[in-house]
């Protein structure tokens, strides 16, 4: 049989990376299965300005580069290819003493572990339209935590009628000048008090019945959006400098299913404050967990808490 590792990490992101961080200087020589797209979200974006530790900011792929090397410096192993298929009950390993291994494949190929931490991540739900890719953190934002900052005295739209959409367009408030929210429909998702709240801030417009149909803007800049009326058809373009795309996320849980817990939305669920899952051995970190914060030191910080608990768990072979 193959060798057998003490720790795969699957997912590369700021949680996977501390995670490998940890694991590595607590001699578990973690195998970090990094994903076709190494780095993670950050790898996508420009500046990051709220990750403690750098008082005039970091670009998002300096800061994950800056991490991975961290982790190749205390001995993690990394392969930069997607994880195709899991047995993380440990049920396809049977030999002798062999019980419980997990079993992870890249293709045809298999490698197996006593543990393993999930930290594939969540994709925000894109609106498909023109320009939103070609705009991507340079106008298009899913994050108002993140970039509300860079919007100041701006004017802007907040696209969706759910929670978040309220709480983001609310947060906004606090930076740009005015703040749109555009929604398909004629009333909101979001519970009864977020949606109040959003509608009596005087900074907050709401364009009704509308959808996105284009993204506008030039020389690397968002100057409009093009809205297309659901009920009459009609067109118009709003002058804005910033599009926070907030109809939702999508946890990157698919390998998993059927194979740990999850929530209706497909969130891997753990034992929280821990990050043990239902089935012993694996652990959870990141946005694959995290719904409400979906930040960089938060993801971080679970991924940290994986490994420590991943260490405990193969400490128990010992
Ligand atoms: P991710 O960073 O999403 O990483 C998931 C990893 O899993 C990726 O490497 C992916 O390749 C890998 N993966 C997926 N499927 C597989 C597979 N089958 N096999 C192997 N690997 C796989 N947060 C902040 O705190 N500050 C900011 O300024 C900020 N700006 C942001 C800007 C943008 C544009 C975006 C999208 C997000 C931003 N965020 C910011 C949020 C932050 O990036 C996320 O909260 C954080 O990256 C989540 O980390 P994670 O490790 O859980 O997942």
């Amino acid at each position: 049989m193959d060798e057998v590792r003490n720790l795969i990490i699957i997912g590369s992101g700021p949680s996977g990376y501390t995670a490998a961080v940890y694991a590595a200087r607590a001699n578990l020589k973690p195998l970090v299965i990094e994903g076709v797209q190494s780095g993670g979200a950050l790898m996508t974006t420009t500046e990051v300005e709220n990750f403690p530790g750098f008082p005039d900011g970091v670009m998002g792929p300096e800061l994950m580069d800056s991490m991975r090397k961290q982790a190749e410096r205390f001995g993690a192993e990394f392969i930069t290819d997607d994880v195709t298929r899991v047995e993380l009950t440990g049920t396809t390993v049977t030999e002798p003493g062999a019980e419980g291994l997990k079993t992870v494949w890249v293709g045809d190929t298999s490698y197996f572990a006593r543990a393993v931490i999930l930290s594939t991540g969540s994709a925000w739900r894109r609106l498909g339209v023109p320009g939103e890719e070609e705009f991507l953190g340079h106008g298009v934002s899913s994050c108002a935590t993140c970039d509300g900052f860079f919007f100041r005295n701006h004017h802007i739209v907040v696209v969706g009628g759910g929670d978040s959409a309220m709480e983001e367009a609310t947060f906004l408030t606090r930076f740009a000048e005015t703040v749109t929210i555009v929604h398909r429909r004629d009333s909101f998702r979001a519970s009864k008090i977020m949606a109040q709240r959003a509608m009596d801030n005087p900074k907050i417009k709401v364009e009704w019945n509308s959808a996105v149909e284009e993204i506008l803007g030039a020389d690397g800049k968002v100057s409009g959006v093009r809205l297309r009326n659901t009920v009459s058809g009609e067109t118009k373009t709003l002058d804005v400098t910033g599009v926070f795309v907030a109809i939702g996320h999508i946890p990157r849980s698919d390998l998993f299913k059927d194979q740990v817990a999850m929530n209706e939305e497909g969130y891997v669920t753990v034992d929280s404050p821990s990050t043990r899952t239902n089935v012993p051995g694996v652990f959870a970190a990141g946005d694959l967990v995290d719904h409400t914060y979906r930040q960089a030191i938060t993801a971080a910080g679970t991924g940290c808490a994986a490994a420590l608990d991943a260490e405990r768990f193969i400490a128990s072979f010992e």
